[in-house]
């Protein structure tokens, strides 16, 4: 493997270490290189070899482990905080969606659910909610860096207006439950709820714009969603996605101050606009928990760079290094 030290520039060699020529194919592993198998240190073996353990190629590891920028990329301050913080946000705001259209679900099919149940899957949507915004917390300074003190402020203040966001959801649930109370002013009603429904969603829209750059900041440690293999669009599609919601908010109120036939098939095309962009930013909710979840892994295990992976670089004086 080794192809012996030359003699010249023996005096550079570190504790015995051997002087290899740089940049040669054969070269073996100089740093450590855990197998992405197995996890057994490939250290000493050459690129071209296999791991003795499970018998993948050092190769496949080095594909999965290296990445060229892994040097420049700062180190996250607590990783397992981070990882878990960014699964938590987006799985737990994907799982509040989910929530939300089966009892949407249970209304429109006036399915009868059980009262409890109704009131549960409403606790445990403000609990994922309340969740996301804990997960939130993780994007405000995952590390240091100039880069991340430009988002530092918009993040904190994305996570604070989950305060608002919770207490609007609150009062939508509670309207929902009225909702059923014979007594209560329809119009009225429908108009707190419009009130209420079209702020939570902008509040959201503010969010996603807030939250935006430490999270992208996060998602270039990923090697796939740098290269764009992966969307990373995905957060400002959400955004314009609700815009359409919005829209279908707007147009609704429209069509309830217009009077006969036209008013109603206003009120129903934005209802229509609401639903399709409900279905859209739920999609959308499940290709950002899908990045996180690709990205936990490189939080907590960050990628190696080449200077890693085949230890300390020393040339041989004979064989200039580029
Ligand atoms: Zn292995």
């Amino acid at each position: 493997m080794s192809n012996g030290g030359s003699s010249a520039g023996s005096g550079d060699a570190v504790a015995g270490e051997p002087i290899r020529p740089a940049s040669t194919l054969s070269r073996e592993l100089g740093g450590d290189v855990p197998c992405a198998r197995c996890a057994y240190n490939l250290r000493g073996l050459s690129i071209l070899g296999k791991c003795p353990e499970c018998a993948l190629p050092v190769r496949a590891t080095l594909l999965a482990k290296l990445d060229p920028r892994a040097d420049e990329l700062q180190p996250i301050t607590n990783p397992r905080f981070t990882a878990w913080g960014v699964v938590a946000w987006s799985t737990s705001a994907l799982v509040a969606a989910v929530i939300t259209w089966v009892l949407r679900a249970a209304d429109a099919f006036s399915a009868r659910l059980p009262g409890d149940w109704v009131g549960r899957g409403q606790m445990l949507m403000m609990l994922c909610v309340v969740l996301s915004g804990l997960g939130a917390i993780a994007l405000i300074r995952p590390h240091g860096g100039d880069q991340v003190r430009r988002g530092l402020i918009p993040a904190l203040l994305g996570t604070i207006l989950y305060l608002p966001l919770l207490w609007l959801l609150r009062g939508l649930m509670e309207m929902d439950t009225i909702g059923a109370d014979p007594y209560s002013d329809e119009a009225a009603h429908g108009g707190r709820r419009l009130l209420y429904h079209a702020l939570s969603v902008a509040t959201i829209i503010v969010q996603l714009h807030l939250l935006r750059p430490n999270a992208r900041l996060l998602a270039a440690r990923s090697l796939l969603m740098r290269t764009g293999r992966v969307d990373r669009q995905t957060m400002r599609s959400v955004a314009a996605v609700l815009l359409v919601v919005l829209l279908g908010d707007g147009m609704r109120l429209a069509g309830w101050s217009i009077p006969g036939g036209t008013g109603v098939l206003v009120d129903q095309a934005g209802r229509g606009l609401v639903l399709v962009g409900s279905v859209l930013f739920t999609i959308g909710l499940f290709g950002i928990a899908v990045d996180c979840w690709r990205l936990a892994p490189v939080i907590l295990d960050p990628p190696l760079s080449l200077a890693q992976a085949l230890g300390p670089e020393r040339p041989a004086r004979t064989e200039p290094s580029r």
